[in-house]
């Protein structure tokens, strides 16, 4: 890049370089310790040039592009027909173009739908999280794309129908029936305005049609509106009940969704979310009448995890740019790295990095490895919601402490932390927000407690003797089966994630899971980052593991 040093009236010191041409996966030795100890190490050197690939300055300029020049819906053509479509920027459909050539939309599949196994979704994992950290708004219909499909198998000749488009890698924008098509996305509408936590309150209905269903209702919220099918719940006789519903009916005309307009959001504005009408659209039914909530779930988690991933993906990249700048801008005749307070700062930042990071992959191996393993398949049930609870209301917060270690220029929208400060809350909120995934553990609880108590047990035998695990555990299993558990659970699942990181961090990192322990377990920091008790030797080891100089 050629920069002008000097300007007429000052020469230009002690900005830090742009954190650009990097490799995202070689510089996070976190990432590339929790990527080993899950099963992935032999996708190091495909990791290592994936992260370069998506660390380049183009790409973080296509981020504000896309970001900069939000998507459009187009209802009517020019001579007045309804097609419904959204216009996009170039630079969204080149992210599109290169995740679903990565296979993020659709790795941890073979390509008739079935469960590709370990180490798929570790692997797939590390590639999302490295995305994250450039561009999350394409990642909604690539993350509803792959969980569609954990649904779809419900529905055999649905699948069968599909999966191969489903599974392709080339991303295909033409809106055209799904038949013509080289690759289709998939999209979900489950919130409408009277509820969104609460589906079983929809009104939108379905009545059987001679060759599927026909639909009439609305979806307060569905986003990525360009899909080219969307999971949907509706009423039908017998019960609340899952479609999939095609932009193009069977005929090939243009299917009966109308899109009343897009939301103007916080963040995610490179994404278009959509408000719906759905004019007796057609639709196949997806599982049995009545079982909807059933059916969806299995879509359900595994967007959950992906909410993980980013949010995870985006505390790295904040941490990165925040250790960055330090490293180079020079306060008070010292390098704002060598700073006590400053470092004690990004070093306990960088702590919780380790362990968000650590329980992202440990949790992305319990998939892995769940359709085999009934214990791992406990696992994930009992701590994808607690985790998607702590990682993704931590990142928020995270973001913004990290924006205020650039001083004035984290604020401002040439560097990426405007946009992941604005973008962080969405992956708490969609998707069951933070009382939601609190009930959902107390749900595994009261569901399937003996696999959810031996969880726990597994979580503090991992953990050894980390200081704090053994008290932890007891206040969790006290609080969540205690006679105001409901109340309580906040506090509760907070420290579950927090010890399942512990445990996490002693298999992928154990240099730093004591520290973990003793500042999230046994004495927990304060309510700001840089308030944990590290020592400098301690905090020395973070700031090196953090980011490789
Ligand atoms: C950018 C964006 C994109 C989205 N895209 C989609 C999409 O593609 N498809 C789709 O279907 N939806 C989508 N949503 C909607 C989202 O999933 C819902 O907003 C979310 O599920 C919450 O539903 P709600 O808004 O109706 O809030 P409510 O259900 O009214 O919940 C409000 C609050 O009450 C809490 N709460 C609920 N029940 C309880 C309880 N029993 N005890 C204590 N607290 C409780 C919740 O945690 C929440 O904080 C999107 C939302 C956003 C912001």
């Amino acid at each position: 890049m050629t920069v002008q040093p000097r300007f007429e009236s000052h020469d230009i010191l002690n900005q830090s370089p742009p954190y650009e041409d990097v490799d995202l996966f070689a510089s996070d030795r976190a990432l590339r310790d929790a990527v080993e100890a899950n099963g992935a190490g032999a996708e190091a050197a495909a990791l290592s040039e994936f992260g370069r690939h998506w660390g380049t300055a183009a790409m973080f300029d296509a981020a504000r592009l896309a970001n900069e020049n939000t998507p459009k819906l187009k209802i009517f053509d020019t001579k007045g027909f309804r097609r419904d479509t959204i216009e996009f920027h170039p630079a969204y459909h080149a992210f599109m173009t290169e995740s679903m050539k990565a296979g993020l939309h659709a790795s941890t599949w073979t390509p008739d739908g079935k469960r590709a196994g370990a180490p798929s979704e570790v692997a797939r994992a590390a590639r999302y999280f490295m995305v994250a950290q450039v561009e999350n708004g394409h990642m909604c219909p690539i993350t509803m794309t792959r969980a569609c499909v954990g649904a779809l198998g419900v529905e055999p000749p649905v699948l069968a129908k599909l999966a191969a488009k489903i599974t392709a890698r080339s991303y295909d924008p033409r809106f055209i029936p799904w038949w013509e098509k080289d690759s289709i996305t998939l999209g979900m509408g489950m919130t409408e305005k009277q509820g969104g936590t609460d589906v079983r309150a929809n009104t939108t209905t379905a009545v059987a049609s001679a060759d599927g269903y026909t639909i009439t209702g609305h979806k307060w919220f569905m986003s990525a509106p360009m899909c080219d099918a969307f999971l949907v719940l509706a009423q039908a006789p017998g019960g609340l009940t899952c479609f999939l519903m095609p932009r193009f009916r069977p005929d090939g005309s243009v299917n009966g969704l109308h899109f009343q307009r897009l939301k103007d959001k916080l963040g995610n504005r490179s994404n278009a979310s959509s408000e719906v009408e759905f004019a007796q659209a057609f639709a196949w039914r997806v599982g049995e009448e009545g079982r909807g909530v059933r059916t969806i779930i299995e879509m359900v988690q595994l967007t959950r995890v992906d909410c993980v991933i980013s949010s995870a993906g985006m505390m790295r990249m904040a941490l990165a740019q925040a250790l960055h700048h330090a490293r180079h801008r020079t306060v008070f005749q010292k390098k704002l790295a060598d700073q006590p307070m400053m470092r004690t700062l990004i070093a306990d930042m960088a702590l919780e990095v380790e362990g968000a990071t650590a329980l992202t992959m440990r949790l992305c191996r319990s998939f892995d490895l769940a359709a085999t393993d009934a214990k791992e398949a406990a696992r994930a049930r009992l701590l994808t919601p607690a985790v998607k609870y702590w990682i993704c209301k931590t990142a928020p917060g995270f973001i913004y402490e990290a924006m205020e270690c650039l001083g004035g220029n984290g604020y401002v929208e040439e560097t990426p932390l405007a946009r992941l400060y604005r973008e962080a809350p969405v992956n708490a909120i969609w998707e069951g927000s933070g009382n939601v995934m609190c009930l959902d553990v107390l749900r595994a609880l009261s569901r399937e407690g003996e696999a959810a108590r031996a969880v726990l047990a597994d979580l503090v035998r991992t953990c050894g003797d980390l200081p704090g695990a053994k008290e932890a555990a007891g206040f969790i299993a006290k609080t969540l089966s205690g006679p105001d558990g409901e109340a309580k659970a906040r506090a509760a699942v907070e420290k579950l994630a927090m010890l399942a990181a512990a445990a996490a961090l002693t298999e992928s990192a154990p240099v730093v899971a004591e520290a973990f322990a003793r500042t999230r377990l046994a004495t927990p920091r304060g309510g700001t980052f840089g308030t944990s008790d590290l020592a400098e030797s301690e905090a020395g080891e973070l700031l090196n593991r953090a980011l490789l100089q």
